[in-house]
């Protein structure tokens, strides 16, 4: 088994489902009381929004380098970063380290693509809704992209920043994700990505009329499935 190195932290409350459902995948693959191998470096999260909210992300991009190269020199020898929104600064992470990084949305594309689906709903922070980095991934398998109207956007971006990644799940916010989903279905969405790893916290499949692909969930599948040796 390959040790997975974690790059976590934003926010921690999804991280922790990381940890736990990759550790869980490795006991149901192997069995007895096999775990996973990972290295774990936790940012500070109000660091990185704290950029994220300047726009600065040649900073951020600067700082999950360096925690990427940490992961290398600890001996990680696959990388994940676990939030959809800081793969806008993919590309500086990757070619800080040699070890293979497993993007977030090339996982979900290929969840798309098995399930012979070709248009879908995004839900995510503003930056990952509204800026080319996520919907280009998208496209580059062949997927198209639909994302919620204005006050639908800010509604999604709001509740993951003042509830989710403080670990506050609540049902009015899990209603207004569902009005959400179901105003998508209706523009033409035949599944919808919870492109934030803290939306799997909050809505299920049961919330949604179509299939949904949960990041958190299919990232690390992905991860133990390529560290246990396969792809
Ligand atoms: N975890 C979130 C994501 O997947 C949002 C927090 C962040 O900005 O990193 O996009």
């Amino acid at each position: 088994m390959r040790t997975i190195g974690v790059l976590g932290g934003m926010s921690w409350e999804s991280s922790l489902e990381w940890y736990r459902l990759a550790n869980q995948r490795v006991r149901d693959r192997l069995g007895g009381h096999s775990s996973a191998k990972i290295v774990l470096d936790s940012v500070d999260f109000a660091e990185i929004e704290a950029m994220q909210a300047r726009g600065d992300w040649d900073a951020a991009g600067d700082l999950l380098a360096d925690r990427a190269r940490a992961l290398e020199s600890a001996g990680a020898e696959l990388l994940v970063l676990c939030t959809n929104t800081m793969h806008l600064v993919a590309d500086r992470i990757q070619d800080a380290v040699d070890i293979p990084f497993l993007h977030i949305a090339d996982v979900t594309a290929e969840a798309v693509t098995r399930a012979d689906l070709s248009a879908v709903g995004l839900l995510g922070t503003a930056f990952t809704m509204e800026q080319p980095f996520y919907r280009d991934r998208l496209a580059a398998h062949g997927i198209r992209t639909l994302v919620p109207d204005t006050d639908d956007r800010h509604a999604v971006h709001t509740i993951i920043y003042d509830e989710l990644v403080h670990g506050e799940i609540r049902e009015e916010s899990r209603q207004r994700y569902r009005e959400v989903i179901d105003r998508l279905v209706e523009q033409g969405a035949e599944g919808v990505i919870l492109g934030c790893t803290e939306i799997e916290l909050l809505v299920s499949a049961d919330d949604s009329p179509v299939p949904v692909f949960p990041t958190t969930a299919l990232h690390v599948q992905a991860a133990v499935d390529r560290a246990l040796g396969e792809d």
